[in-house]
């Protein structure tokens, strides 16, 4: 039986990883759960399934969770630390997005749990740091995210000599087919409604600017240790092709699946293992023709900034990644144009900075900084 421990359970990837448990109750059972404050969702999980840890870092929203269950409730970083270290957890699935969840990253590590990761902020921030100590650690981190578990199982068997260059692939939607004279207008109801993935509004808003790609190629960077001249971005509009690793001798490996995460979910908590799943399967004859562009930089500034902030390094993408969350959230509350979005990171990437960004509290102190001018920043954006 593999015991696990979510963090980040009422968020997408956490329902979809509680549903992958559900169907595997012979072998895979959860051992603890973790919210940053949503209150519902969390009462109701551990009704579901008993999990002896519940945590919530909102330690008001705990409180108020402790009365109404009637029962421990972890809570802040050490309440997140202690259920992510806990003796009764094998796996960690990784899920809680900011940077709450890189203390209790780093301590999982540390004490040896396997890793799901599937925050890409985390790797985003400290890619470095996080990949050093799980070799120290001798741990195994699966990557969740679609891209990165293609990759993942391409490489199996593969030495890091034999390839040549790793591709993640983007549907480029919603706005792929948007002209660069209407990308200024379109409209809030287009950048959410996804045709390909069912996902939080945060990312949903990443993949209509392609900055999610920007922040899946850093991460690949540090999961695969390969250097950036060596990974590539391509559009494909059908999204059946998740990855694609080209060897030396000019062989290329592809994973295909469905848009299903719980796919790589459930690869992340069986590893090396497969197991059966009633998920939908590629049908060949309805995926038809498949095409690849090169993306449009001009159209989608948001990679363009990611790709010069992972290439300047120093930082850079701990302050482009902070940057990009003020500016989404204010899209998304309403305060902030969608085209504003790229201007926002790329004023706030061309600012001032402090220096240091090797050790986790010199990270930690960045990206406070960076949040805190970045919101400052935005306020000459908003609409007087
Ligand atoms: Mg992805």
């Amino acid at each position: 039986m593999k015991r696990i421990a979510v963090l980040g359970s009422t968020g997408s990837i956490g329902r979809s990883t509680l549903d992958v448990i559900a169907r595997h109750p012979d072998r895979l059972c959860l051992a603890g759960v973790a919210a940053r404050s949503r209150l519902g969702p969390l009462a109701e999980q551990p009704a579901q399934f008993s999990p002896p840890l519940a945590a919530l870092w909102d330690e008001t929203q705990a409180r108020a969770l402790e009365r109404a269950s009637g029962r421990r409730i972890l809570t802040g970083t050490d309440g997140l630390i202690a259920l992510a270290t806990d003796p009764q957890v094998d796996i960690v699935v990784m899920a809680i997005s900011g940077r709450e969840g890189l203390l209790p990253l780093v301590r999982a590590i540390q004490a040896g749990k396997r890793i799901a990761l599937a925050s890409k902020e985390l790797l985003v921030m400290a890619g470095e740091l996080i990949m050093r100590l799980v070799r120290e650690h001798g741990v195994t981190l699966v990557p969740v995210d679609s891209e990165h578990a293609a990759l993942f199982q391409c490489l199996q068997g593969v030495s890091r000599e034999q390839v040549s260059t790793l591709t993640i692939t983007g549907s480029g939607w919603p706005l792929w087919e948007t002209p660069a004279d209407a990308m200024g207008a379109v409209t809030r109801e287009q950048v959410l409604a996804h045709p390909k993935w069912r996902m939080g509004p945060k990312i949903t808003v990443d993949s209509a600017t392609l900055m999610n790609k920007g922040l899946e190629l850093m991460e690949a960077r540090w999961l695969f240790g390969m250097p950036l001249e060596r990974l590539r971005v391509l559009i494909h509009p059908e999204a059946a092709v998740h990855a694609l690793v080209e060897l030396v001798d000019g062989t290329t490996l592809a994973q295909l699946s469905p848009c299903d995460m719980r796919l790589p979910i459930q690869y992340a908590l069986t590893y090396p293992e497969r197991w059966q799943t009633p998920l939908p399967r590629l049908s060949w004859t309805q995926v038809g023709a498949m095409h690849f562009f090169e993306p449009d930089l001009e159209r989608f500034p948001c990679l363009r900034l990611a790709c010069a902030a992972a290439a300047e390094g120093r930082g850079a993408p701990v302050v482009l990644n902070a940057a990009n969350d003020v500016a989404v959230e204010a899209y998304l509350d309403g305060h902030l144009a969608f085209a504003d979005i790229p201007r926002v990171i790329e004023e706030h990437l061309a600012r001032p900075r402090p220096a240091g960004d090797a050790t986790l509290d010199e990270l930690v102190e960045l990206d406070r900084w960076a949040r805190a001018s970045a919101t400052e920043a935005l306020h000459q954006w908003l609409p007087r």
